[in-house]
């Protein structure tokens, strides 16, 4: 494991942040006119808002919608953040946009997840920002690589930007789950372990993609120690041109926050202490027998492995997949297992046990052994 030097990284005071506080980052998905900027900054005026973010410049997954309004509303955004006295950030995804944001004096950037998953435009954004002291948040890629996301940090970090901050919202993923990006929050809590010192935040918007969860998500990371939160606020959610649906209003906003628990409760009694610790041993104990159990699956698989080889039957049999599946999901509905966990769970112990088939399979052909005796070689070169 590689751990980057934190030397470099400024704290969260050098963000204006006082000592021990987080940074709130919260605003409209996209900047639509000086007004709904201007109402919305009002909207956050005294919630305790360190940035007023606003994108400019919109990436959009398909073309034909709403793509921002461009360099005209730099000058509303600056202009919102001066109402309120709060500095103002916007997303960069090319040079023009950086030198834009510089001329009309954007006080902080960010690069968008779609960014951030190409070393092309995160170099070009980091050289059109060299020598330039601006803060920088990092949103993570799109896809679940954290060394794209460290890739971006150090590209910046080498352009000499020190007030740098990743932010996690989220990944992109195959599956349907409740959110429209799948936190998973073991990435980023990788990115502190082998970034030490990068201040870290996380944007519950993106990753619920509606109001629901917003609540859950932000205090899960809060109990997760994270730096701060971005949150997508808009005067009039219904009708904002991106996103809509999970922008909150300003009220809804100051709600949330002041339902968060900035730091839980630790369990303070004998008997607490002595039932959770009950509890963790019961896991504990369960969960090493599914490991042996899993570890006695694979070993079954490779003497299929081993047969099929033997047999000439090809590894994979569709039938048997969809068989597995189905009669799984229904055995975990009567213990209180979701479908969509359960179809997960048996993809990845289907594809391992291919594996360990392959694997047996293939010891079984360089051995030569064979029931009855020649194994049948593939001819060179196919
Ligand atoms: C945004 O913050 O509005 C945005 C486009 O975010 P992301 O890059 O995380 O999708
Ligand atoms: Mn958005």
């Amino acid at each position: 494991m590689t751990v980057t030097t934190n030397s470099s990284f400024a704290s969260l005071e050098a963000w204006g942040v006082p000592r021990g506080g987080r940074l709130l980052v919260a605003g409209p998905c996209s900047a639509e006119s000086a007004e709904q900027l201007l109402k919305t900054a009002r909207g956050l005026a005294g919630s305790g808002l360190s940035i007023l973010r606003a994108g400019i410049w919109k990436p959009r997954t398909r073309p034909g919608h709403f793509e921002g309004k461009g360099t005209p509303a730099l000058k509303w955004l600056v202009e919102a953040g001066q109402a309120i006295g709060v500095p103002v950030a916007t997303e960069v995804a090319e040079t023009r946009h950086v030198e834009n944001c510089l001329k009309h004096g954007i006080d902080v950037l960010w690069i968008g997840a779609r960014s951030t998953g190409n070393p092309f435009t995160v170099q070009a954004i980091a050289d059109a920002l060299s020598g330039v002291d601006i803060p920088v948040m990092v949103k993570n890629p799109v896809s679940p690589d954290i060394d794209l996301w460290i890739g971006a940090i150090e590209r910046l970090q080498r352009a000499g930007i020190r007030r740098l901050v990743a932010v996690h919202r989220g990944f992109a993923s195959s599956t349907t789950t409740v959110f429209r990006n799948a936190p998973l929050w073991r990435i980023p809590l990788d990115l502190r372990t082998r970034i030490p010192g990068l201040p870290l935040i996380c944007d519950p918007s993106h990753i619920c993609g509606s109001t629901r969860l917003l609540g859950a998500v932000a205090q899960e990371a809060m109990d997760l120690l994270f730096d701060g939160l971005m949150l997508e606020v808009h005067a009039d959610p219904k009708a904002a041109l991106s996103d809509a649906s999970q922008q909150l209003t300003p009220a809804e906003f100051t709600v949330l926050l002041d339902g968060l628990l900035l730091s839980r409760p630790t369990l303070r009694t004998v008997e607490q202490r002595t039932y959770f610790k009950a509890l963790r041993s019961r896991i504990d104990r369960i969960d090493s027998k599914i490991i042996e159990l899993l570890g006695r699956r694979m070993a079954v698989a490779r003497r299929l492995g081993v047969y099929k080889r033997r047999q000439g039957v090809s590894l994979f049999q569709p039938g048997r997949y969809e068989e597995i599946l189905q009669s799984r999901v229904a055995a975990g509905a009567k213990v209180e297992l979701e479908e969509e966990f359960v179809t997960r769970v048996y993809q990845h112990i289907h594809e391992e046990a291919l594996r360990h088939q392959e694997v047996a399979g293939m010891a079984v052909e360089r051995e030569g052994l064979v029931a009855g005796g020649k194994v049948r070689r593939q001819k060179p070169g196919c």
